[in-house]
């Protein structure tokens, strides 16, 4: 597997979470400031009898909240794209990772020539040693090729052809 982590493209490091520190640290900001407004517009209007004064300070109140809920959703929308980007790279990135698996080779060096699967005299296919299909069974090893020669296929269950390197 360490194969696998090292073909792994940089992008997966790339910033993610969707918010960086920065943007948390202002957004809290700004959600502090836009509350200790909305307090200081809370307690001017509360401690006065006077019409215009107070309107001002619901008005005042209102935009704070307003600019602030701007700002949030700002801050969502862009969660939203980066985690949206994200998606799609870990999905660019598995399709890489399958090609690159694919390349692998087949067989190892070498393997072709030990003896080392093992089929019946009346199987199509040729198996692992350690294949299901085969357990308990009157089997004998050969070689790729003598399997070949003897018309038999690889066991799709145990794939002996296949991702042998992996197991
Ligand atoms: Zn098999």
């Amino acid at each position: 597997m360490g194969d696998v982590s090292r073909s792994t493209p940089m992008s997966a490091a790339r910033q993610f979470p969707p918010w960086s520190p920065r943007d948390v640290t202002r957004s809290t900001l700004v959600a502090l400031t836009t509350a200790a407004g909305v307090i200081v517009c809370y307690l001017t209007a509360s401690s006065t009898l006077e019409l215009s004064t107070q309107l001002t300070c619901v008005a005042v109140a209102i935009i704070l909240v307003a600019v602030a809920g701007a700002g949030w959703a700002a801050l969502l929308t862009d969660g939203l794209r980066s985690v949206r980007v994200r998606r799609l790279e870990v999905a660019r990135d598995i399709v890489l990772l399958l090609e690159t698996q694919d390349q692998r080779p087949k067989v190892p060096v070498g393997a072709s020539e030990v003896p080392s699967l093992v089929s019946g005299d009346r199987m199509s296919k040729y198996h692992r040693p350690e294949c299901l299909l085969v357990k308990g069974k009157q089997v004998s090893a050969a070689t790729l090729s003598e399997h070949a020669a003897a018309d038999r296929t690889a066991c799709d269950v145990c794939k002996p052809d296949g991702a042998w390197a992996a197991s």
